[in-house]
Formats: C-alpha cells, sequence, structure tokens
C-alpha cells in the first residue's frame, strides 16, 4: 500500500508530525509518507473551541486510553483522551494556546542548555501570529491566535 521511494516516513499525523511532515515537504524533491492510524476528522467540533465535548470518549477521534488502577484514586482508572486521526490531539483540545512563563524555561535551561526564554523567544515569534496587532509577532506564521473576548 504504501511503496514507493520515500525519503521519509513520519509516522502519525498528530501536532507535531504534521508541522514536521510541512517542513520536509516544502523541497518538492522530498518524497514524505506520512501515514495516520485515524481518520479525516471532519466532525465540525473539531473547529469549535470546546467542541471537544462532543469529540472526547468517542474512538472515532480519541483512542479513548485509561491509565492503570491508582491506589490513591480508590482504585479507580482515569480518561486519559489522545487524539486519532488528522491533527492528533490538536483535533480534540481546547484550541488554546499559552507561551509558558519566562521562568519555566530559565528553569529548564539550568539542566537543558539552549533552552532559557532568550533562546526560545524567537521560534515562538516565527510561529505565532496574532490576529490582532503585536509589534512581538509575526506576519506570516502557522499557528494564528487571538485574544479571548471577554463577556
Ligand atoms: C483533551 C485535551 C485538551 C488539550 N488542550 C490543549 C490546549 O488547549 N492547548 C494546548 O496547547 N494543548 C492542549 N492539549 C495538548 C496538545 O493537544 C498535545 O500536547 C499535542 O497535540 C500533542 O502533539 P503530538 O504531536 O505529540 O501528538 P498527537 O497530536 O496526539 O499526534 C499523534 C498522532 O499519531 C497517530 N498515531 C499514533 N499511533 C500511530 C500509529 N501506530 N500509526 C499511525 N499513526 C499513529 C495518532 O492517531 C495521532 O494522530 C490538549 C490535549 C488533550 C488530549
Amino acid at each position: 500500500m504504501f511503496e514507493g521511494d520515500w525519503n521519509y516516513v513520519v509516522v502519525g499525523a498528530g501536532t507535531a508530525g504534521c508541522v514536521l511532515a510541512n517542513w520536509l515537504s516544502a523541497d518538492p524533491s522530498r518524497w514524505v509518507l506520512q501515514p495516520e492510524a485515524g481518520g479525516q476528522n471532519r466532525n465540525p467540533c473539531i473547529r469549535v473551541p470546546i467542541g471537544y465535548f462532543r469529540t472526547i470518549g468517542d474512538p472515532r477521534y480519541d483512542w479513548c486510553l485509561q491509565t492503570d488502577r491508582e491506589p490513591n484514586l480508590n482504585g479507580r482508572r482515569l480518561a486519559w483522551p489522545r487524539g486519532r486521526g488528522l491533527g492528533g490531539s490538536s483535533a480534540i483540545n481546547g484550541l488554546i494556546h499559552v507561551r509558558a512563563q519566562r521562568q519555566d524555561f530559565d528553569d529548564w535551561e539550568r539542566v537543558v542548555p539552549g533552552w532559557s526564554f532568550k533562546d526560545v523567544l524567537p521560534y515562538f515569534r516565527k510561529m505565532e501570529r496574532h490576529l490582532v496587532h503585536s509589534a512581538t509577532s509575526a506576519t506570516s506564521s502557522p499557528a494564528a491566535r487571538k485574544r479571548p473576548k471577554l463577556p
């Protein structure tokens, strides 16, 4: 089924897989195969913030995983939703974009050099696109974000 002269195989069309495959296939000389275990995710709730109330727990969109029994929860298992299909978990997530705090990155940097806030900020700027003008964001980047409207 997947015979061909592929240069790269990116397994799973989830959040990271789609970014990687998009980047790799931007060069037309590269052949990229991206098999995905789930379906095409055409349910309109996938595009609606908090539409996950209709997708979580549905095996068409969610792997419906469960944790092991938790001794500290009286032996109960917990639901552990993970997206299945195009977009992966981003198809069933809350569609909320939050940068971690400056201090979080600076703490990580102590054990993983190169992950300070100063180091990662240029990549956030490259990735983010405010729908409202912002001096700190790029104008052509893949991740559009919008400030929430308060009632
Ligand atoms: C309910 C929920 C709400 C969330 N809310 C937010 C939020 O508001 N904001 C936020 O930033 N993050 C949120 N997250 C987290 C975020 O969505 C995930 O961290 C992110 O999508 C994970 O990306 P990933 O590429 O690691 O994996 P995924 O996006 O899960 O991609 C993995 C892909 O691989 C596929 N796959 C697995 N096994 C195979 C196989 N053997 N063959 C082929 N394909 C396979 C899966 O079907 C899936 O499509 C939420 C997550 C969940 C579950």
